[in-house]
């Protein structure tokens, strides 16, 4: 069900129209589950009206919320960046497969331009060249080519899910679609579809430390 668990249900609360059944139908979720507080009960029991009012179902779900120690993301990006981290965290533990879990954070809608998915387009691009059916560049081949693909693809889940749960404020604007410098902290905008992975950086001189970012290495000084 796609309304199983809070994360997603407040990732489509903010980025999607959810309807009044889809809160019916977490709150019914969560008494299967063995959720035993009044609240869900009350909530859940709108299922077997025609026409739930959608205030009342409203208010008991905040309610809900209140009482289970959960709390509403405030903006849409932090709540999409919880949905990403949860999605990784089941692409780790196995209970989503790799596949499934990047079919998931694919379907993203990105009319925001979240810089972050980046990556996700990236091996999103080199999947559509593997198929000869586009050229563009293939930021991810060397490395899966070295790596492997699978073992690439866990790499990549597990530094997504730590970028996530970064302060968004301390990385660069734009990142990873970013040159950033591991030596002095300067950001440079130059186009980073590039097979250079790494360049002298002008504001401190040093060689070799103005990293582009759209490499999963690069990305991992961040961390
Ligand atoms: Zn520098």
């Amino acid at each position: 069900m796609l309304t199983e668990n809070f994360v997603e249900l407040m990732y489509l609360r903010l980025n999607r129209h959810l309807s009044t059944s889809d809160y019916i139908a977490w709150a019914n979720t969560q008494l299967e589950q063995g959720c035993d507080l009044p609240e869900i009960a009350e909530m859940a029991s709108f299922a077997f009206e025609r026409e739930p009012d959608a205030q009342a179902v409203e208010h008991y779900f905040l309610l809900c919320v209140k009482q289970l120690g959960l709390s509403v993301p405030e903006d849409d990006y932090q709540s999409t960046r919880d949905y990403w981290s949860q999605t990784c965290d089941q692409m780790l533990d196995g209970s989503l497969t790799l596949d499934e879990g990047i079919a998931k954070l694919q379907d993203i809608d990105d009319d925001q331009n979240y810089y972050l998915m980046q990556p996700w387009w990236d091996l999103s691009n080199y999947y559509i060249a593997l198929n000869g059916q586009d050229d563009r560049w293939q930021i991810v081949a060397e490395d899966i080519a070295r790596l492997g693909q699978d073992a690439y693809t866990r790499m990549l889940v597990r530094q997504f899910a730590a970028l996530c749960r970064l302060d968004q404020s301390a990385l660069p604007e734009r990142f990873p679609d970013v040159w950033h410098c591991i030596a002095c902290g300067a950001d440079h905008h130059h186009a980073t579809d590039t097979a250079q992975r790494a360049a002298h950086c002008p504001a401190c001189g040093a060689p070799d430390t103005l990293k582009n970012m759209r490499y999963l290495e690069n990305r991992q000084h961040m961390l």
